[in-house]
């Protein structure tokens, strides 16, 4: 158990990759806050699993783009854990309009949630960890679009590029600490976000012709990577994103 003892929050772990990543965590031990919006139902499916695994959890429902509930998120891990060890920046969205058409309030939610979710939420563990004085691990679940552009999604690829520089920062600042921070950069995963896909044989042919390994990359692969950067295994590693794509990063401009 690599997580043991450890409390870890994953915001967005209701559904897709942030939902492999809690299994992933309460399966190596950890105790596992799983952050959602909206109804109480989408977090159930992720508790009910942990809780048949015998693990620890609770459901916190925090929009990660408001500061009083990031704020209460952390209140309410602690109140239930009486610690904070692992963060994850989870939780996203996105939109798809041409650029010339991308409307201002669309941009505003997605960075609203994307970089300034990860920013509060990074900030309010931070503080914490360092209160504690025993380290930590904050992990980014970015994207290949943080280094790759996205056609039809500026607002998400812009978020995913400040993330990048967002995570660099705080890595240097926070080292100190001992609290590492990582981004983990996806390709192509099948989850909830890519339910355009399912509709549309054509483009899931374009999606698969462009990942050299030739399928889709499954969310549980996604959380073994987040299991080792938040484990101790990975203490000297801080600063840095790690793609899981398949080899979609470096194919791309080779058609
Ligand atoms: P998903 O839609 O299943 O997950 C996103 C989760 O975030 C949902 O549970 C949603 O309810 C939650 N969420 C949305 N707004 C929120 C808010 N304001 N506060 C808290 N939670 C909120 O899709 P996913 O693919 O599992 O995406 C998870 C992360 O992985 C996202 O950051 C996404 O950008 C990233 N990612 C996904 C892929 C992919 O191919 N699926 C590739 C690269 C990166």
């Amino acid at each position: 158990m690599r997580l043991q003892g450890k409390t870890a929050v994953v915001t967005g772990a209701g559904t897709g990759i942030g939902q492999a990543i809690a299994l992933a965590f309460a399966k190596e031990g950890a105790s596992v806050v799983v952050d959602y919006v909206g109804n109480a139902s989408v977090a159930e499916e992720t508790l009910n699993k942990i809780s048949a695994m015998g693990g620890k959890s609770l459901g916190v429902a925090a929009d990660v783009s408001n500061p009083d509930q990031v704020n209460r998120l952390i209140q309410q891990t602690l109140a239930a854990f009486g610690k904070l060890d692992i963060f994850v920046n989870n939780a996203g969205i996105e939109k798809k309009f041409a650029f010339v058409d991308y409307p201002l309030e669309e941009w505003q939610k997605i960075v609203a949630v994307n970089l300034t979710g990860a920013f509060l939420c990074s900030q309010a563990a931070a503080r914490q960890m360092i209160a504690q004085g025993s380290g930590g691990r904050i992990i980014n679940i970015s994207s290949i679009h943080e280094d790759l552009a996205f056609p039809l999604n500026a607002a998400y690829s812009a978020t995913k590029g400040g993330i990048r520089m967002l995570m660099r920062t705080i890595a240097v600042e926070l080292a100190p600490h001992q609290i590492t921070v990582n981004n983990i950069g996806p390709g192509a995963i099948y989850t909830p976000i890519d339910k355009d896909v399912e509709s549309d044989a054509k483009l899931n042919d374009r999606i698969l012709a462009e990942i050299p390994m030739g399928r889709w990359g499954k969310p549980e692969e996604v959380a073994l990577l987040a299991v080792y950067l938040a484990s101790e295994d990975a203490a000297y590693v801080t600063g840095s994103t790690h793609f899981i794509d398949g080899g979609m990063l470096r194919n791309a401009g080779s058609l």
